[in-house]
């Protein structure tokens, strides 16, 4: 249990994952019936951005930092600018941005198997009806949550990829999840680095038969590079109807501004279904 958010929180994954979380937020909302969201794996929600990780790592200036200079005017991106906070000392995570969104009669459970990040989340979120963060394993509360009696929603999947055994982790934990509950929509969030990983998790998936498989892949160095990260990868299980055109016609901006060299590229394809 090494990984610390605090070190990434911000970065170009970051904005790529929160811009469609945003996005799958927003078709949830358009229609007036309750809604549930699960985070498995929810972090401390709010991240300062001067802390001696963020500093060191400095991440978040190819991210977060680059957007805000940016001074777009693409109004999605305008919303998750102000979802995410419009300083440039903090970083608001996953569970503060649904948080925010939710309505009156909206659900969220937040999952953080961290004791002091759970901890740092609650605090950030306060007392709020219909909202609460459990101290766990967030692959365990798939089982405990679902199916939700709101029968439609939302599961975000954001494991830290600390050991080889967690792109399997995640292909099990989406499979199960998936029989327990096939109305859900999910999205995972998987690393593209070099080796064929992301692309074994594709064919588990495929084979497994979920139906309605879209991804969106967000590089900005070629897939194949060495070291790191090279982009951030987007599996969605029943994305909302036209969440793929609105993605391919946004994400394309948002390389723009996040790979000003044009390194990398986009991707929003259907993998199974449509
Ligand atoms: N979803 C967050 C966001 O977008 O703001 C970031 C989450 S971060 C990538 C992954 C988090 O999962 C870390 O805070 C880590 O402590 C936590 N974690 C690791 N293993 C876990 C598990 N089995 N269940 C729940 N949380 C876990």
């Amino acid at each position: 249990m090494n990984y610390r958010h605090a070190f990434h929180a911000g970065n170009f994954a970051d904005v790529h994952k929160h811009v469609v979380l945003l996005t799958l937020l927003e078709h949830l909302l358009k229609k007036s019936a309750p809604f549930f969201v699960l985070d498995t794996h929810a972090g401390r929600g709010k991240y300062d951005l001067q802390s001696n990780e963020a500093q060191r790592s400095g991440e978040w200036r190819q991210g977060i930092d680059r957007l805000r200079a940016a001074d777009t005017s693409i109004p999605l991106l305008q919303r998750y600018l102000s979802s995410v906070g419009s300083t440039a000392q903090s970083y608001l995570g996953s569970p503060l941005l649904t948080a925010a969104m939710l309505r009156e009669n909206d659900r969220a459970v937040f999952v953080e198997r961290h004791p002091q990040e759970a901890n740092e989340l609650q605090r950030a979120l306060g007392r709020r009806k219909r909202v609460s963060v459990e101290e766990g394993d967030g692959y365990a509360a798939l089982k405990a949550h679902l199916p939700p009696k709101e029968n439609r929603g939302l599961v975000l999947l954001d494991p830290p990829y600390e050991n080889d055994t967690e792109f399997d982790d995640l292909a099990n934990a989406l499979r199960n999840a998936y029989a327990r509950w096939p109305n859900g929509i999910y999205c995972a969030w998987y690393p593209i680095k070099q080796g064929n990983a992301d692309r074994r998790l594709r064919r588990t998936l495929i084979d497994s038969g979920l139906k309605k498989l879209l991804i969106s892949e967000f590089n900005i160095k070629p897939s194949d590079s060495p070291l790191g990260l090279n982009g951030s990868g987007l599996l969605m299980v029943n994305p909302p109807w036209q969440l793929d055109e609105q993605l391919r016609e946004l994400l394309p901006d948002l390389h723009r501004v996040l790979s000003p060299d044009g390194a990398g590229g986009v991707q929003v394809e259907w993998i199974a279904g449509e």
